[in-house]
């Protein structure tokens, strides 16, 4: 049942009644990847899912080629909002360094049920970024999870990290976003392409 029906019978300038909010069901799931240079450069993963961003830490990068499997390690679940945040953690506090939000768009699930696919730790979905597209899983093994494509149209060779290390938000490379928000932009620099 969507609200539609409500809302045609009321006039909301007009009564006090409320409106209701967007329907999470209805939204599309957000993901973002952001690039963060700390100690050692690494992508963060996030799913929007059941309210909070579930959270991965990739130190290559994803890759678009299938036969390439990238270790991603679980880390706490974020806020929805960080998926917005780009610019610099302090040196000294957890993550400190520079961080761009490197990709960012939808997310749709290829499984019926999210929390048992997390549960059995597989978990297959469709990206609907600037840069990741198309169809990918996550699998769950001893060492930790791999994030793995699948193969569609948008499977290449071709190393998108090295390609488009740029912000999908303001379009900087790490030194710049370090160099506005008063970070350490040599640091920052080691994660830019030379
Ligand atoms: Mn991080």
């Amino acid at each position: 049942m969507s609200l539609t029906e409500y809302r045609r019978k009321r006039d909301f300038k007009v009564t006090p009644e409320p409106k209701g909010a967007r329907r999470s069901a209805a939204r599309k799931l957000t993901f973002v990847v952001q690039k963060h240079q700390a100690s050692h450069l690494h992508y963060d993963f996030r799913l929007e899912w059941n309210g909070v961003l579930l959270s991965w830490a990739i130190p290559k990068g994803p890759s678009l080629d299938p036969s390439v499997k990238r270790l991603a390690m679980q880390v706490e679940d974020h806020p929805l909002e960080y998926g917005g945040f780009e610019g610099v953690i302090p040196e000294g506090e957890y993550g400190g360094g520079t961080v761009m939000v490197w990709d960012r768009g939808t997310w749709d699930p290829e499984v019926p049920d999210v929390d048992a696919a997390l549960g059995k730790g597989e978990l297959k979905f469709t990206l609907f970024g600037k840069k990741l597209k198309g169809s990918w899983v996550l699998v769950r093994t001893p060492r930790g999870w791999l994030l793995i494509k699948h193969r569609d149209e948008f499977v290449t060779k071709a190393d998108i990290v090295t390609e488009q290390p740029r912000s999908v938000i303001s379009k900087k490379l790490l030194r710049d976003i370090a160099r506005i928000h008063h970070g350490n932009v040599e640091k920052a620099a080691k994660g830019d392409p030379a």
